[in-house]
This record gives structure tokens, C-alpha cells and sequence, in this order.
């Protein structure tokens, strides 16, 4: 569907300067959509839209979800968010307001355009999870009052919001919860586990394992991730989820750290530093839902996902070599 007068449908991406955001945008202009990308550049980068500067098909506008926002649209993807741990607890205030607020300015403008949202959620409303592998039913194990609060009970809160829209006021809404994505375009400072063992390996530097490395995680990589949004977007409209997408293939972190030592033939050391509060300890999506629902499983495996991660931070290092050389 398309506004009326207008060929192409209009899409509305909320954090469509990050990571994922950007990735999404792309896969959505290349299948003939345009897109109005609003961020606050809070975690984003320009860089990653540069190469759809003067796309017709591509408006960007600098905004806070905060704050209420008036568009004509026909589809939301609302990722804004700052998504990894040490940006979320920088200003946590902020990162709570941007969960709930963002979701209500989001839903309510949905509601005006009677149009069907996506929400960006996360594995961390399970929390440090007692019940392995994850699977939708499992309501969690959250502490409402540490570091991770904000960002953990500001997403649950999101998802209440959007059934709470679905119920009172019928809107069609696709919630996903998102477990560990990695891959190029992450910002080489995010603080999140892949990017930072990558950077440290390229760079020769210690490898800065948190804790003895025994917690799990299962690493995603973001072709299969978006691929995952756009097939639960074109579900019927009576599948809501909340449903998981992650890959199922589940690491230690010490683990992840020799993969990536490996793949880079870095000689840097693994430097233990200690646990933050409330880390998970083990994290796996059940999928059963995906395949069902959406016909979806994850075609990227972790070693071949590093390599493709390790080549784009590594053309990213040499290009910024070349340009401080240069001044
Ligand atoms: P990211 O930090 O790269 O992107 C988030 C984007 O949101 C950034 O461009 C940032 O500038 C923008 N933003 C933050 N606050 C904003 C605000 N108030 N108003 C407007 N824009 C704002 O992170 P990402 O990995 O691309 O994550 C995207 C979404 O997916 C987030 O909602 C995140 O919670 C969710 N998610 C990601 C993962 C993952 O592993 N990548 C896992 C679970 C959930
Ligand atoms: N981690 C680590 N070293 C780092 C960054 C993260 O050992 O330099 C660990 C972190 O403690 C967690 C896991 O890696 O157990 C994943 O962390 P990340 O910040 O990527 O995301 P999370 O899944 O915790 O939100």
C-alpha cells in the first residue's frame, strides 16, 4: 500500500543512522521503498548513509523520538535506541525516556496514519535468564533497579505499549526481539563484545575478556537479522510476535575471543577485567517461532560473519591511517 497520489510506499526507520538502522534502509530502498530516516545521531553515524546522499528515494531528518514527530508515512520501523551496554547506562535517563517515550510518540503517530510498526526489541527482557534456551512464553528475570534497568525495563515497557495499542485501539503492530547482532557498521567504539575484540585484535592490544569469559552469547549477523524484520513486517496482520530473532548457535565469550584471535593472526593476549552487574550469564534464542511463522533461520555461521566484520574494521583502520597521513 502507498499513500494515495503516491507510487512508492514511505518508510519510516527511527534510528536509521546505526547499525542495524542503516542496513535495514538499504534493503528497503533496493526492494523499491522510500525512506524517511529519523535520528538523533546519539550512537549513529552520518557515515553509514553517506552512500544514499542524494537518493531521491532517501530524507533524512535530525530528531529525537522524545518528542512528538508529524509525518505521512505508511510503514514504522522504530529501532532508536542505543544498544549497547556502556551508551545505554551513559545517560540512562535518556535511554528510559527514548524506550518509553519514543514508543508512545511512535505509536500514537501509527495510530493518526493507521499504518503497521515495527518494534525493536531486545533478549534482555529475559534478563539474566534461569530458563535456557529462551523462548517467547518465558516472561523473563529482570532487577527493575540496576545498571541495566534502563534499557531492560524501558524495552519491556515498550512492549507493553504496543499491546497495549493492539488491544485498545487495533493497531497492527510486529514486535521482534532482537538477540546479539553483529556485523560491519557497528561503530568501532560501540563498547558491545564483537566490535571491541575485533578493534583489539587489529590493533594488537589486549583482548579485555569481562569475568573469566564462561558467559554465553549467540552471535547473529545483521543480513540474517534484517531479513528477519522485513519477513515479520509482511506477516499477516494477526501475527503480532513478540517473536525471537537470533541465531541459535551459542558461544563463550572466551570463545569468541579465540575465533577471533584466530581469524585476525593478532598477537594480542586476553586481559581479564571484571564483571559488570547484572551481566547475563547465558543467552540463546529458541527460534521455533521464526521458522514457523516467517520461514526464517539464520544462513550466516560466526567464523564466516568474523571474516566479513574483521575486513570492513580493517579497510575502516587503513582509510583513517591514509586521511590522518594525509593532513
Ligand atoms: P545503534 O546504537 O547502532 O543504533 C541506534 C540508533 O538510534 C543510533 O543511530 C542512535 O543515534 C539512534 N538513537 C538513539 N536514541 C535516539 C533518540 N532519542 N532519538 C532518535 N534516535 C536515537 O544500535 P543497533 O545495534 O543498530 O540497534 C538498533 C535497535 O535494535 C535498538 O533499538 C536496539 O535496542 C535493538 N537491538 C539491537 C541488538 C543488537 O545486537 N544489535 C540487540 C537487541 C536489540
Ligand atoms: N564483554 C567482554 N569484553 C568486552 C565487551 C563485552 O567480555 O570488551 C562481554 C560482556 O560482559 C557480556 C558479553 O561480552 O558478557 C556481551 O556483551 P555486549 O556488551 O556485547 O552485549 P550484552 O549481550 O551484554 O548486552
Amino acid at each position: 500500500m502507498a499513500r494515495k497520489g503516491y507510487g512508492r510506499r514511505r518508510v519510516l526507520v527511527t534510528g536509521g543512522a546505526g547499525f542495524l538502522g542503516s542496513h535495514l534502509i538499504d534493503r528497503l530502498i533496493e526492494r523499491g521503498d522510500e525512506v524517511l530516516c529519523v535520528d538523533n545521531l546519539f550512537t549513529g553515524q552520518k557515515q553509514n548513509l553517506d552512500h544514499l546522499h542524494g537518493n531521491p528515494a532517501f530524507e533524512f531528518i535530525r530528531h529525537d523520538v522524545t518528542f512528538p514527530l508529524y509525518v505521512e508515512v505508511d510503514e514504522i520501523y522504530n529501532l532508536a535506541c542505543p544498544a549497547s551496554p556502556v551508551h545505554y547506562q551513559h545517560d540512562p535517563v535518556q535511554t528510559t525516556k527514548t524506550s518509553v517515550l519514543g514508543a508512545i510518540n511512535m505509536l500514537g503517530l501509527a495510530k493518526r496514519l493507521r499504518c503497521k510498526i515495527f518494534q525493536a526489541s531486545t533478549s534482555e527482557v529475559y534478563g539474566d535468564p534461569t530458563v535456557h534456551p529462551q523462548r517467547e512464553e518465558y516472561w523473563g528475570n529482570v532487577n527493575p533497579v540496576g545498571v541495566r534497568s534502563c534499557y531492560d525495563e524501558g524495552k519491556r515497557c515498550a512492549e507493553t505499549l504496543f499491546f497495549d495499542y493492539r488491544r485498545q485501539h487495533d493497531l497492527p503492530v510486529k514486535v521482534a526481539r532482537i538477540f546479539n547482532t553483529y556485523g560491519p557498521r557497528m561503530h568501532p567504539s560501540d563498547g558491545r563484545v564483537v566490535s571491541n575484540f575485533v578493534m583489539q585484535a587489529l590493533k594488537g592490544e589486549p583482548i579485555t575478556i569481562y569475568g573469566d569469559g564462561s558467559q554465553t552469547r549467540s552471535f547473529c549477523y545483521y543480513s540474517d537479522l534484517i531479513d528477519g524484520f522485513l519477513r515479520l513486517m509482511d506477516t499477516p496482520d494477526d501475527f503480532t510476535g513478540p517473536v525471537n530473532l537470533g541465531n541459535p548457535s551459542e558461544f563463550t565469550i572466551r570463545e569468541l575471543a579465540e575465533q577471533v584471535i584466530a581469524l585476525t593472526g593478532s598477537k594480542s593476549k586476553i586481559h581479564s577485567l571484571p564483571l559488570p552487574q547484572d551481566d547475563p550469564k547465558q543467552r540463546q534464542p529458541n527460534i521455533e517461532l521464526a521458522r514457523r511463522e516467517l520461514g526464517w533461520e539464520p544462513q550466516v555461521a560466526l567464523n564466516e560473519g568474523l571474516r566479513h566484520t574483521i575486513a570492513y574494521f580493517d579497510k575502516q583502520m587503513s582509510e583513517e591511517g591514509l586521511a590522518e597521513a594525509a593532513i
